[in-house]
């Protein structure tokens, strides 16, 4: 496509700019027997800069979750997002294709820019973050891979607290170093080795919270204020969190970014991620994923919008029985150690009562006095977690780390990782509590 050739996109690309909205397709190139709705399109990108108010009334998470970044009246009177499957998008004449490259027009031109379900998306994650702009991706990674490089260049560093997740920094220090981007991880939670890492070639820090699956806590506005004392950018992963219990952007993180593929999209069916961030920040964002094309089929992300509508019923349920599952847990003989930030044993937990709605699904333990076999009969016998990695889904998922992820690393290596063979990370998911209390009682007696 000509456009990416011309010096346009953070500069010009009207889709960069501000949601579209499908009727303004409607209402210039459909059939008219479609009927358009005689309102006029919402104010999406004012939508997006408030996470308060997706009627610009004061709303709860659950409202938000439900309307926000929707239009009132939608295509052919759905009260669904239509799912354009277009590739490209049409103009009427030649004097429209100039229209929209002068900008006056805001509409689609070519499906590698995004897509209205796309757009829908954005600006629902962009209100539930409560920030400016958020640009989706086709997965947690790509969302990682497509901010930073956007936002690094050669002889800039990047610095990660070291429990991050492990392909976020092997990008890092394999990838991005061949570009000569420099790469530093301190450990998670020692704001004073984070401190003492910054150089003058500091360009951004990155942590997650809760980190998995240690399930440490990080002080968002702690985070904010080192970044910005050091005019350096911030990023936290807030997969595990979600905007139903965190909001980093709010303490001054500059991005947040989520792998959609957990909590967001919820149902274990689809891969998404997204960054989001200010406008002037995330505009180069955008414009580098429209040229590497890591964007969602109109069908994914339709189908995150979906999910998305229940995601503040959804972590209700997943904090509820974390908190139920991890009681249990670290009241049962079999068990060593829980690590779950709603516990007051957890090391974070003061910080994360005081910052956090809730403390999610994840929950970590550590069977007692356990090799690998024993500890994997345990994962063996659960009959309601299925066996697989991931998180955030309405399936409960167990699994032993030092297998699934780590089987591959050396035992001394795993003792770095802080991975040891008796560990289990259950995910819970919606299922009844007293079920999946029961099965794990049962687990744990068999073995
Ligand atoms: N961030 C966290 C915390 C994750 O756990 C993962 C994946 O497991 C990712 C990012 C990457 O997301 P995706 O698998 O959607 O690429």
């Amino acid at each position: 496509m000509s456009r990416v050739g011309k010096s346009l996109p953070s500069e010009t690309h009207s889709s960069d700019k501000a949601p579209s909205d499908p009727r303004e397709l409607e209402q210039s190139d459909v059939h008219a027997s479609l009927d358009p709705p005689s309102v006029g399109p919402p104010d999406l990108e004012n939508l997006a800069m408030n996470s308060q108010s997706p009627f610009g009334l004061s709303t709860g998470p659950s409202t938000a979750s439900v309307h926000a970044g929707e239009a009132r009246q939608k295509l052919g009177h759905s009260i669904t997002d239509p799912i354009f499957a277009s590739a490209t998008y049409t103009f009427s004449d030649t004097q429209s294709i100039i229209r929209f490259i002068e900008e006056a027009e805001p509409r689609e031109e070519y499906g590698r820019y995004g897509n209205p379900s796309e757009r829908v998306v954005e600006a629902k994650l962009a209100a539930l973050e409560g920030g400016e702009s958020a640009v989706l991706f086709s997965s947690g990674m790509a969302a990682l891979v497509g901010l930073l490089m956007a936002r690094l260049s050669a002889d800039d560093e990047i610095i990660f607290f070291d429990e991050c997740y492990h392909r976020s920094r092997e990008f890092c220090s394999k990838h991005l170093s061949r570009f000569g981007v420099h790469f530093q991880q301190v450990p998670t939670g020692d704001y004073v080795a984070l401190e003492a890492a910054i150089s003058p070639r500091t360009r951004m820090i990155v942590s997650e919270s809760p980190t998995n699956p240690h399930l440490s806590v990080i002080d968002a506005a702690q985070f904010a204020e080192i970044g910005l004392r050091h005019n350096v950018e911030t990023l936290i992963d807030a997969t595990l969190c979600t905007p139903y219990n965190l909001k980093p952007l709010q303490s001054g993180i500059d991005f947040v970014l989520h792998s959609a593929t957990k909590y967001l999209g919820g149902h274990n069916d689809l891969l998404a991620g997204v960054v989001i961030g200010s406008r002037e920040k995330m505009d180069p964002v955008r414009t580098l994923r429209g040229i590497m094309g890591g964007i969602n089929s109109a069908h994914n992300a339709y189908l995150l919008e979906r999910g998305l509508k229940t995601l503040a019923l959804r972590m209700q349920r997943h904090n509820a029985n974390g908190l139920a599952v991890a009681r249990f847990l670290e009241a049962h003989p079999r068990i060593e150690r829980v690590l779950y930030p709603g516990l007051e044993s957890h090391p974070y937990h003061t910080l994360a009562a005081s910052t956090m709605r809730g403390f999610g699904g994840m929950v970590t333990f550590f069977i007692r006095d356990a090799d690998f076999k024993t500890t994997a009969h345990v994962v063996d016998s659960v009959r309601i977690p299925r066996i697989g990695p991931s998180l955030g889904g309405v399936e409960s998922l167990i699994e032993q780390p030092m297998v699934m992820s780590y089987w591959n690393y050396s035992p001394q290596q795993r003792q770095a990782f802080r991975i040891p063979d008796n560990m289990i990370r259950l995910s819970c998911g919606i299922e009844d509590t007293a079920d999946l209390i029961a099965d794990l009682d049962q687990a744990l007696g068999r073995t």
